[in-house]
């Protein structure tokens, strides 16, 4: 079975052909940890995760490294602005070495709510600090590199073509140099390898540059090199680690040893909120917890994430959390259904389900195609064992943790079930009066009551 993958290296599907046939290596940029992750970077994260899951759904083993940024990196990609850690250091009180700890140590309980995979490896930064400094000695003394007092720079103008996955070149960023170009840099797209950390920097390492930290691509170069070789299967990212980070990446790599990397870069587009962008400013940063706070438990958000492919904008709303809200309700509702079913169904139908998902996920990780596989089986009128199975290894894609639904948790008895349909068919029919009457019944049994697009969410209180 053939899978196809989006590869922004060639701008093309393509069919997915691992370095080794039974083991894929792969790598994904962490997050830094210096706050909450918000819904927007988790995102990032259930992609890595519906990717790995795809891949064994497929039969491959795995071996995987994301790496956790606790080494302060700049506001901005391109080496400006404040350091993120000290920020958030100065912020909060503590020392940087504190808020890294902290913030991943909350990073891991929000992926685990998620109920996403964790990579075999889990690869700090400031672990890796010797790594690194082997790394950049390479590109040194490979000729890929100047000096001024306080920076070592990569010198892009090295290279041969700077800007694979973007398909710039050196020429065309120096037409866009924008005003404040760093008068320290030969070219735009040069960036810091190593820095001479100022006196009252925290963060700082002896090293070949004396007190010193590494610049923030580095990382993922080195970290990537010592695990995965100079040579693996997938890197994963977000879209805006395009045009700088995955850049810098290969630019290291081709510096390092003359080869890209990954043969497949996998990007996933941003979570919008209400058709904008999320800031603090607009208060319209969520983080899990805030979600958890308004009724919505972490796999609605997964559920949320299943209506778009990873490759487009999704956007947030709260009445689409509602809608994925009752979609996983009824999606387990089915489930028990089918788990107490004593109906047969042909190993045909089921080979057909099986095959329509699998080409869905092999499609690009198609979930919305996957999800109408998923609907059909659970819309069976046929209550069967062997749907719910069959549920079951969907779920090893899915990751909604089914088979430890339990019964009690909230499937709504027979009565109220009747009640909200009264309820929808007398609001189809605008009969008001019979709408507001069942409302009150509902609640009189003690259940709340909210319209939505999808009709009457109840819910017990
Ligand atoms: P950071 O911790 O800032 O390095 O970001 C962690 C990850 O979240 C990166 O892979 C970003 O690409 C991703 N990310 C940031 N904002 C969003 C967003 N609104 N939607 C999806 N991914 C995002
Ligand atoms: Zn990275």
């Amino acid at each position: 079975m053939s899978i196809k993958f989006f590869n922004t290296l060639t701008r093309k599907k393509e069919d997915f052909k691992p370095i080794n046939e039974k083991e894929v290596r792969m790598y994904s940029c962490g997050p830094t940890v210096y706050y909450f992750a918000h819904i927007g970077n988790l995102r990032a994260y259930l992609f890595m995760d519906n990717l790995r899951r795809v891949l064994k759904y497929n039969g491959y083993n795995l071996k995987h490294v994301m790496n956790i940024t606790d080494v302060g990196h700049l506001v901005s990609d391109a080496d400006e602005g404040e350091d993120k850690m000290m920020k958030a250091a100065r912020r909060e009180n503590k020392n940087p070495f504190e808020i890294a700890n902290f913030y991943m140590d909350a990073f891991l309980k929000d992926i685990d709510k998620l109920n996403i995979d964790r990579p075999e490896i889990i690869a700090r930064a400031t672990e890796h600090i010797d790594v690194m400094e082997q790394y950049v000695k390479k590109i040194i003394d490979n000729g890929y590199t100047y000096q001024t007092e306080d920076t070592v720079y990569f010198d892009t103008s090295k290279l041969k073509k700077y800007g694979y996955l973007s398909n710039r070149n050196v020429e065309e960023q120096k037409a866009g140099a924008r005003v404040d170009f760093d008068e320290n840099k030969k070219n735009i797209s040069d960036f810091a390898l190593w820095i001479k950390a100022p006196e009252n920097h925290i963060m700082k390492w002896d090293s070949f540059f004396g007190k010193s930290y590494p610049g923030w691509h580095l990382e993922c170069s080195a970290m990537g090199y010592k695990y995965l070789g100079d040579e693996f299967d997938i890197h994963t990212g977000g879209v805006d680690h395009i045009p700088i980070h995955h850049e810098n990446e290969i630019a290291q790599a081709m510096g390092f040893c003359g080869k890209i990397p990954a043969h497949y870069w996998m990007h996933v587009e941003f979570l919008q909120i209400n058709g904008g962008k999320m800031s603090k400013s607009l208060n319209n940063l969520y983080t899990l917890e805030d979600l958890a706070q308004k009724g919505y438990e972490p796999l609605v958000y997964r559920m949320f994430n299943f209506t778009s492919n990873y490759r487009a904008q999704i956007n947030f709303t709260f009445e689409a959390m509602d809608a994925a809200k009752t979609a996983l309700a009824r999606l387990r509702d089915g489930y028990l259904k089918h788990s107490e079913g004593e109906e047969d169904i042909s190993d045909d139908e089921i080979r057909d389900y099986e095959t329509r998902f699998l080409d869905a996920i092999n499609d690009d990780l198609n979930m919305p195609v996957a999800m109408s596989v998923v609907w059909d089986v659970v819309k069976n009128p046929k209550k069967s064992k062997k749907l719910q199975q069959l549920l079951l290894k969907f779920d090893e894609v899915l990751g909604l943790d089914l088979k430890n639904y339990q019964k009690t948790e909230s499937v709504l008895p027979d009565e109220i079930q009747e009640l909200i349909k009264g309820r929808n068919e007398a609001r189809q029919n605008r009969d008001w009066v019979e709408s507001d009457r069942i409302r009150d019944l509902l609640i009189s049994k003690g259940y709340s009551v909210k319209d939505s697009k999808e009709g009457t969410l109840v819910e017990k209180i």
